[in-house]
């Protein structure tokens, strides 16, 4: 685990960190994030399973040429406990988060 210093001189771990890149979402997000993928009956590939935790979101349009300039990729979770590979995620536009 690496350590690292927040701007306060106070010692945080790296792994509870979020990454410059990433954006954190609000519960109120993360709560449409779930109606999102519920609406579009999103299940894990690997499992099958439909409950998901909400992780952060990371932006997508501008860097990369075929999305659309809105767009973001959110990260997903499987509860799953029988899964094998929860880690996936969900590409919404910033009106749908
Ligand atoms: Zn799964």
């Amino acid at each position: 685990m690496t350590t690292v210093w927040s701007g306060s001189g106070s010692r945080i771990d790296a792994t509870d960190a979020i990454r410059p890149e990433l954006t954190a979402l609000t519960d109120e997000q993360k709560h449409r994030v779930l109606r999102q993928v519920r609406r579009r009956h999103g299940s894990c590939r690997h499992c099958g399973g439909a409950e998901f935790l909400v992780g952060e979101a990371l932006y997508l349009g501008f860097l990369f040429l075929s999305e659309d300039t809105d767009a973001y990729m959110v990260a997903l979770t499987c509860t799953s406990p029988r899964c094998f590979a929860p880690r996936t995620g969900i590409r919404l536009s910033e009106s749908e988060l």
